[in-house]
């Protein structure tokens, strides 16, 4: 039974090109499946989250990082009375957008774009996508996806102004999204920040000592599990206080946006999103326990001196090869010269650059700047 301020797919405003219904899957989970069987979310596979490959094969990659907030995204979104399959597919897109290399080549490719009076958005580009890059069906470029899916991808993370964005004047932006969507800047986060302390301390670039020391909410469990398995190994007790973690996160981020609903009166999708403020959230003691986790991730693993050859390198490749498609427009692939015909060229090479991955940019790197790596 879905709560009543949850989307409801029969209330859906629809696709760009409509589309008989199909005899068993609705339009949600048609989308979800849409994401999953596009080329751009196979690519996930070989983008960077924030460990490339040289450290391990065990680690997160921007694939199953994706997987994994999506499964969070179920829970919360099944506890709350949301719309499932519309948070599912929202969480298996959130990340497409996401050039190759982490966050080091989102900065490069940005800077590049700066350069001329342009930037570089990952939800924008996501958008940009399944709109428009993906060419799977014959009716329709695209993947032709519901506007529930496609607000969503625009408004999960961040607020735009209609002002600064006119192409995006369909996605209501002077409304709040649905909270099927609201989730996701969440469990993304969730995820991440567990996963990042896995990987960080199995690396091992984090030890135990500090991440005790420097975060209080895994200290308290970590106690706990050490009262209730004092003989068994370091990593399974980080493993158990781990899940302490997560648990209380995740937990509380249904009870508290239960909460925040109930104080504020929501009833229907309406009252969702004409209400000021998003209504997602974590309870201000356990959003303090999130910054804590996040800054110290910042502190002692994102900016950790192992990780800085291989962001001085994707920094190099993003920015050697946008310069190198910019003077020799002739050597990109045929479709984007013809793209290069009706875009700016720089939004054109960003295009192509943006939907690599670490691999594939590589590769071209090796091919056109001569030059391989260390
Ligand atoms: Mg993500």
């Amino acid at each position: 039974m879905l709560a009543a301020y949850a989307v409801q797919v029969e209330h859906s405003r629809g696709r760009r090109f409509p589309e008989p219904p199909h005899p068993y899957r609705n339009d949600f989970q048609r989308d979800r499946d849409r994401v999953i069987h596009a080329r751009a979310f196979r690519r996930l596979e070989d983008k960077t989250q924030v460990f490339t490959r040289r450290y391990s094969d065990h680690f997160r990659n921007r694939l199953t990082h994706t997987i994994e907030v999506a499964q969070i995204t179920r829970t919360v979104a099944g506890a709350l009375g949301l719309n499932v399959d519309l948070a599912e597919a929202l969480a298996l897109a959130h990340d497409l957008g996401h050039p190759p290399f982490g966050h080091a080549g989102e900065k490069a490719l940005d800077a590049a774009m700066r350069a001329h009076g342009l930037f570089f958005d990952h939800n924008l580009h996501a958008l940009r996508i399944v709109e428009d890059f993906e060419q799977r069906y014959a009716a329709f470029r695209g993947l032709n996806l519901t506007f529930e899916v496609r607000e969503g991808i625009i408004k999960h993370s961040r607020d735009y102004e209609a002002a600064q964005h006119p192409e995006l004047a369909e996605y209501l932006l002077d409304q709040r999204p649905p909270l099927e969507a609201q989730l996701i800047d969440l469990t993304d986060e969730i995820g991440y920040n567990t996963a990042d302390l896995d990987d960080g301390y199995e690396a091992p670039l984090l030890t135990l000592e500090q991440i005790r020391a420097g975060i209080p909410v895994f200290e308290r469990f970590f106690r706990e599990v050490e009262h209730v398995y004092p003989d068994t190994t370091d990593k399974l007790k980080f493993n158990e206080a781990l899940k302490g973690v997560f648990n209380r996160l995740a937990g509380d981020l249904i009870t508290n946006t239960q909460t925040r609903l109930k104080q504020a009166g929501i009833r229907t999708l309406a009252d969702v999103r004409t209400h000021k403020e998003r209504l997602a959230a974590l309870s201000p003691a356990v959003e303090a326990e999130r910054q804590q986790i996040k800054n110290f991730l910042y502190d002692n693993l994102y900016y950790s001196p192992s990780l800085a050859g291989e962001k001085d390198d994707a920094e190099r490749i993003v920015t050697d090869l946008f310069a190198f498609w910019m003077n020799s427009p002739s050597a990109l692939p045929r479709y984007y010269q013809e793209k290069a015909e009706q875009e700016s060229l720089p939004r054109v090479v960003c295009d192509y650059i943006a939907g690599m991955t670490d691999h594939f940019i590589i590769e071209q790197y090796e091919k056109h700047c001569g030059k391989g790596l260390a």
